[in-house]
């Protein structure tokens, strides 16, 4: 058995190459994926565009409406970081879908990651910061559905706060929403989550890895049934956007972390994506492969 890997080429969209959001990472983490022999023929699924009925779970049939016909204004576009073409509407049904075919091979295989998703700043009929649909909240409403569960998790460790999600699942008891991130950074309005860690800036790998070995500990005490891990990597030194100061060897304990504790309770994780913005490219897409390879490691052990 091993780790399952959804990804779309579709992931990519074309925003222009002066764009200062990194979209050609995800062509190039699949690509790293392989070489890695972490993604092979046998455990790579490739994803459906979401339907609308899915979406209806957790956004607006207007707000879709504007996406699939590309109609947002001036100012929607704006809050969303991205030109609304046709390739990023593709993208975000794709993207969408994806985390909920990981989500779905999670529960028979226990760990399963997209190479996309973690679009946490999506509200319910408003796109944010680059997020257009909230894919983990879309997944998470999918599988409390078809599989009836008890209490879901969503751990959204990206440096910015999981806001969209805090706010679609505010009056959720079934869903639990807990985002450690950095208190001045985006979006400048925080929402409620259930746990909400807010990390002074410069923080290191010592004392992050301190508060997250102890969030774990009480989320443990919860008995989730089911996991979904937002790992975004602007938690790094060099990222653009992130404020902190933790290592790649940081992240790495990060990773194992979070991934063995759930796997060795038995709870299926589905890891998404979440941001990185990192300076260096090359350093950016290893930085992501860690999520994958740490599940292909755990689960191989
Ligand atoms: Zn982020």
């Amino acid at each position: 058995m091993t780790v399952s890997i959804v990804n779309h080429p579709d992931y990519v969209a074309q925003i222009g190459d002066d764009h200062r959001f990194p979209i050609k990472k995800f062509g190039e983490l699949i690509k790293l994926l392989v070489k890695k022999n972490i993604a092979t023929k046998n455990n790579t699924f490739t994803p459906n565009e979401v339907s609308v009925s899915t979406l209806l779970n957790v956004h607006s049939e207007e707000y879709i409406n504007k996406i699939n016909n590309l109609s947002l204004n001036e100012d929607e576009v704006r809050k969303l970081g991205f030109p609304l073409v046709r390739s990023v509407r593709r993208r975000s049904f794709v993207a969408t879908g994806g985390t909920v075919l990981a989500a779905k091979l999670a529960i028979k295989n226990k760990l399963a990651c997209n190479t996309a998703g973690g679009s946490h700043h999506a509200f319910y009929d408003q796109g944010n910061g680059y997020c257009v649909f909230n894919d983990v909240a879309v997944a998470a409403k999918f599988l409390k559905k078809k599989y009836l569960l008890r209490k879901i998790l969503i751990l959204d460790l990206d440096v910015h706060q999981g806001d969209g999600t805090a706010k679609i699942f505010q009056n959720d008891d079934t869903i639990f929403t807990a985002s450690v991130h950095s208190k001045k950074n985006y979006p400048s309005k925080k929402q409620i989550s259930n746990i909400d860690i807010e990390l002074e800036d410069g923080i290191k790998d010592d004392e992050y890895l301190n508060i997250l070995s102890k969030l774990i500990y009480k989320v443990n005490k919860y008995n989730f049934d089911y996991v979904f891990y937002i790992a975004g990597v602007d938690v790094h030194s060099e990222d653009r956007l992130g404020k902190l100061n933790i290592s790649e060897t940081g992240i790495r304990s990060r990773e194992r972390l979070v991934i063995n504790n759930f796997y060795k309770k038995k709870i299926p994780l589905c890891g998404v994506l979440g941001g990185g913005y990192n300076h260096n490219f090359h350093k950016l897409i290893e930085l992501h492969s860690i999520l994958h390879e740490t599940c292909k490691n755990i689960i191989e052990s």
